[in-house]
């Protein structure tokens, strides 16, 4: 069944959409940042002209529009979490990856359950309440189960009546019964990245295991949708082909999912390749995204999926990271490794890659707050069941404004209250009364009542 779903992929339509607008003219450029400002989205042509655009001014424009779009949408929220890699074990050979099984210069660790409970008390001592659980493709003793019952254990972790309150998951592709498993077990999230949807360059990077098969993974996200899954994240793998190809499939499957389900991927990560111990295409990506491109290509997905969060992870260096914050970034991993059991002893040569953003926690909340952006560790949708196609509805605008601005702060003045050091707090309080006083209407008055009650001592209050 999945080989006949793949034909919305059409590589065929992407080659001849990127010929025809490989120079697009000043008017046609702006008739698309035009229609991007009604905020309804973009279709392949127009994401095909925006990728072309080279000229300064033009760019500029363009960075402009994301930028309004994004405080729009977002205001100034920043989604914060932490990933949390619980086994390094798999049998694919993704040859940009050091967990990759021929890989013999990386230290092979599962956590058992009791391990992943102390690693979430890290977490949850930091502050961290939304948790993205990674592994690689392959379980001990061969066995599903061990996923389900790690999602079990970070829920399951406290500390000081603290705890994980979304647990987000990347593993590969499942069956529509352990996709019906998984959402028993209550997952936000269910992510996964196609690397590359042009199939020549896919076949040339996974030379070994399940993953070879193109097929069985760019139909994952239907099978979550049929097993009820309906809060799902994509991505493209930044480097091993051509970003504009892979922009015009990724619309083309997202397209797909709208057109099937009624509803598109809850988020896009932007993952570019990172050098990976014990791999040498790491180091040389075929297609290198330089900075420029990169907030290019942040910019573009902003105008073309304007309700879709954008997620970047602790793979970009600080300094790309503060750039790409206007453009429409909207979640970002804080303090991350990317080894098991990385919170409680690190040992980077064992990651998956190597990171670009090293600061702790409370340093890349300093930091964040400091550029007047509201660090936000919500789950409200989620637990009030504002999922798939009930938070696009939401994710209006003035409505979202009016939940996501207030959950923001609340959520923001508990780790202040709670985890922050002296420096980051002082900030903290500052922006959050600031931004208080710059609300209007309904949400200024929730915004106040449930900071209030946090400082009365409550905790997880939202709207
Ligand atoms: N094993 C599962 C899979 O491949 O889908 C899930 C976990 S895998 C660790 C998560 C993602 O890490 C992959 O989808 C890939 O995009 C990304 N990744 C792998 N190697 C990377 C590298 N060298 N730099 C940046 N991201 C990388
Ligand atoms: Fe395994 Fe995923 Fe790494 Fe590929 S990307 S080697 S499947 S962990």
């Amino acid at each position: 069944m999945h080989t006949a779903k793949q034909s919305f992929i059409n590589e065929q339509e992407i080659s001849k959409t990127l010929d025809k607008h490989s120079t697009p003219s000043a008017e046609e450029v702006n008739e698309v940042l035009v229609k991007a400002r009604e905020m309804k989205g973009l279709n392949l042509q127009d994401v095909a002209i925006l990728t072309s655009v080279t000229d300064p001014v033009q760019l500029e424009k363009l960075f402009q529009t994301a930028n309004h779009i994004k405080d729009t949408i977002y205001g100034k929220r920043l989604v914060i979490f932490a990933p949390l890699y619980i086994s390094n074990l798999c049998a694919n050979e993704c040859t940009y990856c050091a967990f990759r099984a021929k890989n013999k210069a990386i230290v092979r660790r599962s956590l058992t359950q009791p391990e992943i409970v102390k690693e979430t008390e890290m977490l949850i001592k930091q502050g961290h309440k939304r948790v993205l659980l990674v592994a690689g493709e392959s379980y001990p003793n061969h066995d599903f189960q061990y996923v389900l019952d790690s999602v079990r254990s970070v829920y399951e972790a406290k500390h000081n009546n603290a705890e994980i309150r979304r647990v987000n998951v990347n593993v590969a592709p499942l069956t529509v019964e352990e996709f019906k498993l998984l959402k028993n077990e209550k997952i936000g999230t269910y992510q996964i990245f196609q690397e590359t949807y042009h199939q020549p360059t896919y076949k040339k990077v996974h030379t070994g295991g399940l993953k070879m098969n193109y097929a069985w993974r760019v139909t994952a996200l239907h099978r979550a949708m049929e097993a009820g899954i309906d809060d799902l994240g994509i991505g493209v793998l930044l480097g091993l082909y051509d970003y504009r190809f892979d922009l015009l499939a990724m619309m083309q499957h997202i397209g797909e999912l709208e057109r099937v389900f009624g509803v598109g991927p809850h988020t896009i990560s932007v993952p570019r390749i990172e050098p990976a111990t014990g791999s040498d295409m790491a180091s040389n990506p075929p297609y290198v995204v330089s900075d420029f491109e990169f907030r290019k290509i942040v910019a573009i997905l902003r105008l073309a999926v304007p309700y879709t969060g954008i997620i970047m992870s602790t793979r970009e260096n600080a300094k790309t990271r503060t750039e790409t914050f206007s453009l429409g970034v909207s979640q970002i991993s804080a303090g991350s490794r990317t080894n098991p059991g990385g919170y409680e002893h690190d040992d980077e040569i064992s990651g998956q890659f190597s990171l670009g953003d090293h600061r702790s926690l409370d340093e890349v909340i300093r930091d964040v707050a400091q550029m007047g952006y509201v660090p936000s560790f919500c789950t409200g949708c989620y637990r009030l069941g504002r999922t798939g196609q009930d938070f696009m509805d939401i994710a209006k605008p003035g409505t979202i404004k009016a939940h996501c601005g207030p959950n923001a702060l609340s959520s923001f003045m508990e780790y202040v209250n709670n985890y922050a050091s002296p420096e980051t707090k002082k900030t903290g309080i500052q922006l959050i009364e600031s931004t208080i006083a710059d609300m209007e209407g309904l949400p200024a008055e929730r915004a106040r009542k449930l900071v209030d009650r946090v400082n009365r001592g409550q905790s997880d209050v939202f709207c």
